[in-house]
C-alpha cells in the first residue's frame, strides 16, 4: 500500500516516507491509496485483546514497509510501559444508558493527543531508518495548546531528533502554557507567537514547504517533519481507539457485535473526527459522526451549507484547542468524498488561499450530510453543560468534552436517534481549571492556577492527575515570543544554524 498526496495523484510514497515528510511538497496531505477492510469476524477476534494488541492489528495494515516486529515494538513502547495512568489506555465511562464517554486523557499530558504522540516518535524512528539518510529530524509543531505539550513529551530525548513548538501567546489556557514553558529535555524548544493558532499553523506549513528553507536545513544535515495531525502518523493511532471502544462496548454486552453506534467529537483541526470517519470507512459499524464546534463554528456552517468561509471573527473561547478557522484535515475528507479528484481539491484549496472561502458541489455537500451532523455551542452553554453533568452524574468533564456532550444532546433531542453513542472526552478537566471551576461555582476570581485546581478538587473529589500537580514546582525555561512573520528566523535561531 502506497500513499498519495491530496493535491497530486502522481505522488506515491511509502508509509515511512509519508510519516517522515509529514506533508507533501505540493502542500497536499498524504492519504493511503486504499483503506483496508475491517470485517465483523476481525472485530470479533479483537475483543479479547489488549489495547496495545488491537493497535498492532490495525496499524500493521497501514504500514506495509514496517516489519510486524517493528509495529509490535512501537505499540509496546507507547502503550505497555506505564506511560498511561490507565492500563486500558482509552477506557469508556458509561455516563448514562447508551451514552459512553471515551476517556482519551490518561496519558502524560492529560489530553487525547497523547494517544498518538506517545507512539509517533517510535513510528518516526523506524521510518527514519529507511528514509532519512542519517539526517537529524526537526519536528515543527503549531499548537492550539494540547498538541504542543503532548509532542514535547513524546519526542523528549528521542534520538537524532529536535522539536520546536509554536503556540499563540494569548490563545492557550494558563495550564497549557505552564506545561509547555516548563518542558524538560535537551532537544526541545518552545516559542510563543503574537497571533492566533491559524497564524501559527500557516507559518509552520509555509516553512515546511519552502524550497529555500528545506535546502538550508539540508545543508545542515537536517530535515523537517511534522507532529501535527497533518502527519499520517498522528491520524493512524487515532483510528485505533474508535475501533477499540467499539470492541469494549461489544465485549461488555452494551451492544451486540454488528450494532451501529454514533460518535460525537469536539472538533478543531478535524483530525480526531477524521480518524473516526476512517474507522467507519474501514467497516466499523458507525452510523452518524457528530461534529461539535465552539463559537468558532466554521465547520458547523460548512457541513450545513457546503460553503467553507474563514472570513469571520475569531473568538477566544473557554475551549481553546478548538479555536481554529482553518481545519487542515478537512482536505482529506474532501479528497475521499470527491473520489480522489485532485483537480477539485486544488480548486477548493486555491479558493481558500485566495479568498478565504470555497463552495463544494451539491453532490459533495449531500455526501457530507449523509454521514456528518454538525452543531455548536457557546461558552455559556458549555459551562451549563459542565454543571449539569456534574449535578446529574457526579462526573467532571472539561470544556471541550462539554461542547461535544451538549451538541450530542441537541442532536438526540432534534432527531430522536437513540443509537448508542461514543463521545470523545478529549482532555482532563484540570487542564482548564478556571473555566470548570467557574462553571460549577459561578466564580473563579482571585485564585492562582493551582489554588483553582485545589478548590475544584475540594468541591468534587475528582482526582488531579499527577503530571498537572507536578507542574507547580517546575521552573520556566522558555519565554520567547515572536511575530508570525518572524517564525522562519526563529527556527534558525532555535536550531543555531546560519
Ligand atoms: C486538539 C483538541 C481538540 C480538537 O481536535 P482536532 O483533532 O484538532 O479536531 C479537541 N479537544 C481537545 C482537548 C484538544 O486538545
Amino acid at each position: 500500500m502506497m500513499y498519495n498526496s491530496t493535491r497530486d495523484n502522481s505522488v506515491r510514497v511509502t508509509s515511512s516516507q509519508a510519516i517522515i515528510q509529514g506533508i507533501s511538497k505540493d502542500g497536499g496531505l498524504f492519504v493511503p491509496q486504499k483503506f483496508p477492510a475491517l470485517g465483523i469476524e476481525e472485530i470479533l477476534a479483537l475483543l479479547p485483546l489488549s489495547y496495545a494488541e488491537r493497535a498492532v492489528f490495525v496499524m500493521a495494515k497501514y504500514l506495509p514497509d514496517f516489519t510486524y516486529e517493528e509495529v509490535l515494538e512501537c505499540s509496546r513502547l507507547a502503550y505497555n510501559t506505564g506511560r498511561f495512568r490507565s492500563a486500558d489506555i482509552a477506557p469508556l465511562y458509561r455516563m448514562d444508558s447508551g451514552i459512553n464517554l471515551l476517556e482519551l486523557w490518561h496519558g502524560p499530558t492529560c489530553a487525547f493527543k497523547d494517544v498518538a504522540l506517545q507512539i509517533l516518535p517510535h513510528l518516526m524512528r523506524v521510518s527514519a531508518k529507511r528514509t532519512a539518510e542519517g539526517r537529524e529530524i526537526i519536528i515543527l509543531v503549531a499548537t492550539s495548546g494540547d498538541t504542543g505539550k503532548a509532542a514535547l513529551e513524546g519526542f523528549r530525548g528521542a534520538d537524532n531528533t529536535r522539536i520546536l513548538v509554536f503556540y499563540p501567546e494569548d490563545g492557550v489556557s494558563p495550564m497549557q502554557k505552564l506545561q509547555m514553558v516548563t518542558q524538560e529535555g535537551e532537544n526541545v524548544a518552545v516559542c510563543g507567537i503574537s497571533g492566533n493558532f491559524d497564524d501559527a499553523q500557516t507559518g509552520v506549513k509555509s516553512i515546511f514547504t519552502d524550497p529555500k528553507v528545506i535546502e538550508r536545513l539540508k545543508s545542515n544535515n537536517m530535515i523537517f517533519s511534522s507532529a501535527n495531525s497533518i502527519n499520517w502518523g498522528r491520524l493512524l493511532p487515532q483510528i485505533v481507539y474508535y475501533i477499540s471502544a467499539y470492541c469494549d462496548l461489544a465485549a461488555s454486552g452494551a451492544i451486540k457485535l454488528g450494532d451501529r453506534v454514533n460518535i460525537a467529537v469536539p472538533t478543531g483541526n478535524f483530525g480526531n473526527i477524521l480518524a473516526a470517519y476512517y474507522a467507519r470507512k474501514m467497516g466499523l459499524p458507525v452510523s452518524r459522526l457528530i461534529c461539535a464546534s465552539n463559537k468558532n463554528k466554521v465547520l458547523t456552517d460548512f457541513i450545513n451549507t457546503g460553503v467553507y468561509d474563514k472570513n469571520r471573527e475569531f473568538y477566544l473561547t473557554t475551549s481553546p484547542s478548538m479555536d481554529i478557522l482553518i481545519s487542515s484535515n478537512l482536505e482529506r475528507l474532501l479528497y475521499d468524498l470527491s473520489g480522489c479528484d485532485v483537480g477539485e481539491i486544488n480548486r477548493l484549496m486555491g479558493d481558500l488561499k485566495a479568498r478565504g472561502e470555497y463552495r463544494v458541489s451539491a453532490s459533495m455537500a449531500e455526501k457530507i450530510k449523509s454521514v456528518f451532523h454538525a452543531g455548536w455551542c457557546d461558552d455559556l452553554q458549555t459551562a451549563k453543560t459542565i454543571k449539569d453533568i456534574y449535578d446529574s452524574y457526579d462526573y467532571l468533564i472539561d470544556t471541550h468534552t462539554a461542547v461535544a456532550v451538549q451538541v450530542y444532546f441537541d442532536y438526540k433531542r432534534q432527531t430522536g436517534d437513540a443509537t448508542p453513542a461514543i463521545i470523545a472526552s478529549t482532555a482532563n478537566p484540570y487542564k482548564f481549571s478556571a473555566s470548570v471551576l467557574k462553571a460549577l461555582t459561578g466564580d473563579a476570581g482571585g485564585l492562582d492556577e493551582f489554588e483553582k485546581m485545589d478548590k475544584l478538587y475540594r468541591i468534587t473529589g475528582f482526582e488531579i492527575p499527577e503530571p498537572l500537580l507536578s507542574v507547580r514546582g517546575k521552573s520556566k525555561r522558555f519565554e520567547y515570543v515572536c511575530k508570525p512573520s518572524d517564525m522562519e528566523q526563529a527556527v534558525y535561531n532555535l536550531l543555531h544554524i546560519e
